[in-house]
């Protein structure tokens, strides 16, 4: 029984399924010491800094922060070396993205992205009504000519994840500015940078290669994944002004809470600690990469914090077992597995696993 009458597309909607924890796959498998390379989490804490500040500012939550993030805004554009009024501030880089589809996206305009592609995307798409296009990948890399030819004057956001979840794989930003060179200046192209301080190719920068020239181009980063304050809730944009004063109309009233403000800052202060970890990260996926090739597996180039196996139906088969020997991993039902990089340890357990099926 439904109560109330909910929206067509909300009701026909499935709900968001986060990764299982390792906590509730012992639970449902009677096992211990389970591991999670579900969520493209950091394995490893926030620098001791991140976390200070983090625990000093809690006693101010009885006070609303600054819905503007002042202060976190002019520390990102100082860090980034843009203007203030080009950079927003969201509950995540999700809630970025969603205040952008909230801000563009009509019932029945159109969105065009690569498929496979980030989750949150057809949400996205559903909630506001609009018409997802999605344009298949082609060796797991995006097929940019194909995303061009499928803008229509219809179209109002292209959002490309750059390195792409779950592939992994990435693209330079001169393709991205063909791309945008192709198609009426009118349609959003936004790129979905959350992995991008993982990337180890020479990629560009889309905010020094491509806004400067292209004010229709919207770059999205977190706190998130790199800087392992996923639970904070930290993700920015940077973008025309015109963009940022449209899409701050539809942000939550103080959803980018006091402690992930203070959080950020902190981060933004701590890169060069920050940037140890991340070697360690892409060094041992690296090691990942080499390590499934030489097993003999598929593994397209891996630029974020997580390796694509590319498994087809026996994706319905290796993940339950892997999960049943307590390594959690992501599913794309028919497709194939992702699989977070964790600590070496954790990484020895999943290719371990994988061997033993
Ligand atoms: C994880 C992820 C995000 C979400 O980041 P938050 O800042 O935690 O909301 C955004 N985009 C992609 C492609 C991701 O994989």
């Amino acid at each position: 029984m439904t109560v109330g009458r909910p929206r067509a597309t909300v009701a026909a909607m499935n709900p968001y399924r986060p990764g299982k924890s390792a906590t509730q796959a012992e639970e449902e498998h009677g096992i211990s010491e389970a591991v999670k390379l579900a969520s493209n989490e950091n394995p490893y804490p926030p620098v001791s800094s991140v976390v200070e500040a983090v625990a000093a500012a809690a006693t101010e939550i009885n006070r609303y922060g600054d819905h503007g993030a002042l202060k976190l805004r002019h520390a990102l554009a100082q860090w980034l070396g843009v203007d203030t009024e080009q950079i927003a501030t969201g509950c995540g880089s999700v809630g970025l993205l969603q205040q952008l589809f909230l801000a563009y996206v009509d019932p029945g305009d159109e969105v065009v992205y690569p498929w496979p592609s980030f989750e949150a995307y057809p949400v996205d798409v559903r909630i506001t009504g609009g018409v997802e296009v999605a344009v298949p990948l082609v060796d797991h890399c995006f097929d940019l000519d194909a995303v061009a030819d499928a803008v229509t004057s219809r179209t109002k956001l292209v959002v490309l994840a750059n390195p792409n979840n779950p592939t992994g794989t990435a693209v330079h930003v001169e393709r991205i500015k063909t791309l945008v060179k192709q198609i009426s200046d009118e349609v959003l192209v936004v790129i979905d940078e959350a992995y991008r301080e993982f990337v180890t190719a020479d990629l560009g920068d889309p905010i020094t290669d491509l806004l400067f020239d292209h004010p229709n181009v919207v770059v999205l980063r977190t706190f998130s994944k790199a800087y392992g304050l996923a639970a904070l809730r930290a993700g920015y944009g940077v973008a025309d002004s015109s963009v940022v004063e449209q899409i701050d109309k539809v942000l939550i009233p103080f959803a980018v809470n006091h402690l992930a403000q203070v959080g950020a800052i902190a981060a933004i202060a701590a890169e060069g600690e920050v940037q140890v970890v991340i070697g360690r990260l892409t060094d041992e996926r690296d090691r990942m990469v080499s390590a499934l090739r030489f097993d003999g597996w598929e593994v397209p180039d891996a630029q974020a914090n997580f390796v694509w196996l590319p498994l087809g139906q026996r994706t319905n088969e290796i993940f339950p077992e892997l999960e049943r020997q307590g390594v959690v991993v992501r599913p794309f039902p028919n497709v194939g597995i992702r699989v977070t990089i964790g600590t070496p340890a954790e990484n020895d357990r999943f290719l371990n696993t994988l061997r033993g099926l």
